[in-house]
């Protein structure tokens, strides 16, 4: 894939990028694994020092860093903004929690003393996507900077200059060299990367092909990956939701980002007593979104991140149509330039029909109707992913219960699947393995070693 910045509000091409050579690319892996060296031994205030730099430059910078996101993936400018606050208070999370996250942990067998120590594994590799291009970094760098690891990132090939920004407040920030590496690769040469000796361990966010072709690198070579794959949560509204309140957070959990989330809430499951309400009610808010440009703050829904993603999109929603899902709104392109797709609803899917297995990345909504709770568990744990999903009632240890039935890796009561630094975030089946965020983050890529100490009192 070409490296390059094209604007999907006008898919007009606005700069190009040279991959870095294989050279290169080997300069920077052994400059990581020197700067290891030295990193594991300073101290976590030292560390923390860096990535508190590191978060202030990203608030100073705020309104340039929005304006690049924006202009390279589309997302709406409010949104932007939102996102380098978030991930500034990630890198000030793990700063100020880091040391007490990572302090031994002293044990009690029957005899003497032992104690687990957390220590660094190396240099680490982050393959990452471009539907947050802060955020997603900051997930993976700040957790692992706090341990001591050192880390390369290959960033997704139509956000460089959010990449190279990245990079650019590590630097400014005091990093030494080494510490923060940006790679501008291809997604093929970043799984080539798995296998050389010098990286202890790679985390990829992004699609499930891409999860696998890690995956099966890192596995064929010994090393831990973490993966944070696709999803299309379940959203269910039972008997006893308030339907307004479902509705406004079934608009937001659908199109925020332009309704390319990971946790996007993607299928709609209502209690057959309420569908009719919800449908209608949701139908009229996404058909009256303001669809434009992202840096216009009037604009409620922009492109998609690409020309290619919104053909895409177009293409399973047609391929669903042909086999039978019916169109409640939208359905197409609308006649304007620019990656857009129409906010879309489709009703009457069945396995067979690809929008009721396939991962719907953008603004397009499933909606079903079933009979009761049971139901409803049922079809949201019909589906290849695993990641979040929602419980809409007042009945709250109703929404317990549903919640522990259903498989996925977070499950939100009255709130669609969201994020803050503190809450673990990750899935399971086809959505990947492993943690990222709160302390669960900072366990993925350590050593925890056992140091047991004898006394005389030891048998043999
Ligand atoms: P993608 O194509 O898999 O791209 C993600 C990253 O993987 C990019 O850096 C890409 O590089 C790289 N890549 C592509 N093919 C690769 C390969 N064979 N080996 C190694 N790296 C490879 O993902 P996408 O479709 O653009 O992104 C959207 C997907 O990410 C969705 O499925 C979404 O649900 C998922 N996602 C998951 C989470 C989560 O936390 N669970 C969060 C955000 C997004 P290039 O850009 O150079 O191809």
């Amino acid at each position: 894939m070409a490296i390059q910045t094209v604007d999907p509000n006008t898919n007009q091409l606005l700069k190009s990028f040279e991959e870095m050579s294989f050279h290169q690319v080997d300069k920077a892996i052994s400059q990581a694994s020197s700067a290891f060296t030295e990193w594991r031994k300073t101290s976590y205030g030292q560390r923390a020092d860096l990535l508190h730099k590191v978060a202030t430059l990203m608030r100073d910078q705020k309104q340039y860093l929005s304006r690049l996101i924006t202009m390279e993936m589309g997302k709406l400018i409010a949104q932007a903004e939102g996102e380098i606050t978030l991930s500034a208070d990630i890198l000030d999370y793990y700063a100020d929690n880091g040391e007490k996250f990572l302090a031994d942990k002293t044990l009690a067998p029957e005899f003497g003393q032992a104690i687990i120590r957390y220590s660094p594994i190396g240099v680490l590799l982050g393959v990452e996507p471009w539907n947050f291009p802060f955020y997603q970094v900051a997930r993976f760098a700040a957790p692992n900077i706090m341990i001591g690891n050192t880390i390369l990132v290959k960033h997704a090939s139509i956000v460089p200059q959010c990449a190279i920004a990245i990079e650019d407040l590590f630097t400014k920030a005091g990093a030494p060299k080494g510490i923060y590496t940006n790679l501008l690769i291809s997604g093929k040469r970043a799984s080539m990367l798995v296998s050389d000796k010098r990286i202890k361990g790679v985390s990829l966010t992004g699609s499930e092909a891409a999860g696998a072709s890690i995956a099966s690198a890192a596995g064929k070579n010994l090393k831990k990956s973490v993966l944070e794959l696709g999803g299309s949560d379940a959203f269910i509204i039972l008997e006893d939701a308030d339907i307004d309140k479902a509705v406004e957070w079934a608009v937001v959990g659908r199109i925020n980002n332009n309704g390319e989330c990971c946790v996007a809430a993607k299928r709609f499951i209502a209690i057959e007593s309420v569908a009719d309400e919800f449908i209608t009610k949701f139908r009229d808010k996404l058909a009256a979104l303001v669809i434009g440009d992202p840096m216009d703050a009037a604009t409620q829904l922009g492109p998609l991140s690409s020309e290619e993603a919104a053909v895409a999109l177009a293409s399973q929603v047609q391929k669903s149509v042909d086999a039978g899902a019916k169109v409640l709104l939208g359905g197409k392109r609308p006649v304007r330039a620019g990656a857009f797709m129409e906010p879309t609803i489709l009703t009457d899917l069945h396995p067979g029909i690809p929008a009721y297995y396939e991962e719907l990345f953008g603004p397009v909504a499933s909606f079903y109707r079933v009979k009761d709770d049971q139901a409803a568990i049922d079809l949201a744990n019909d589906s290849p992913f695993g990641l979040g999903g929602s419980v809409f009632t007042q009945d709250i240890e109703r929404g317990k219960r549903i919640a522990d039935q259903i498989d996925t890796g977070m499950v939100f009561i009255n709130h669609p699947t969201w994020t803050q630094a503190d809450l673990p975030f990750g899935g399971t089946k086809g959505s990947g393995y492993g943690r990222e965020l709160s302390e669960l983050g900072i366990d993925e890529f350590v050593n925890k070693k056992l140091i047991r100490v004898s006394d005389l009192s030891d048998p043999f």
